[in-house]
């Protein structure tokens, strides 16, 4: 399935108050949203989530800021999903992101973000199937 993404609003950006202004960007590109909820992870969940960074040296901080309040994580649909979406929140450090993105607006380092976008179809439906049970999808 190639026209659907997985993304999450980062603790960041939740307690900031961003969420409604995230979510109202990714409404006005057209993506639609086939599951949402907010939920605040585990350090143990975060690393799991997080485990293809293992060996980099900044995964304990990522797992540590993934886990310390809760993200609104949601499964979207739109034709290209995945590298649509990817253009939608920018580079991954805010510096490098182009204007009109999300991660120029709303990320405040390369750590602290703001959101999460899956890097291929394959881990869109694996990040998904991580958060949602296939009831949860519509
Ligand atoms: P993404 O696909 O754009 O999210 O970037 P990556 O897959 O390379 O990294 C995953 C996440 O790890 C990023 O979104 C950041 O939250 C975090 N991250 C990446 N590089 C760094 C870094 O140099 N320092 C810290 N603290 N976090 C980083």
């Amino acid at each position: 399935m190639n026209n659907r993404t997985f993304t999450m609003i980062k603790p960041d950006a939740t307690e900031k108050g961003y969420t409604g202004g995230i979510l109202k960007m990714i409404n006005d590109a057209g993506f639609r949203i086939a599951a949402m909820k907010m939920v605040h992870l585990s350090e143990k969940k975060a690393g799991e989530f997080y485990a293809v960074h293992k060996e980099r040296p900044f995964y304990g901080e990522l797992v540590e800021f993934m886990s310390r309040g809760p993200i609104t994580a949601a499964i979207l649909e739109k034709d290209n999903a995945v590298e649509d979406f990817r253009k939608l929140i920018g580079a991954t450090n805010p510096k490098d992101a182009a204007e009109g993105t999300i991660r120029k607006l709303y990320a405040a380092s390369i750590g602290e973000n703001a959101v999460h976008g899956s890097d291929s179809d394959e881990n869109a439906a694996i990040e998904g199937d991580f958060f949602f049970s296939k009831l949860e999808q519509f």
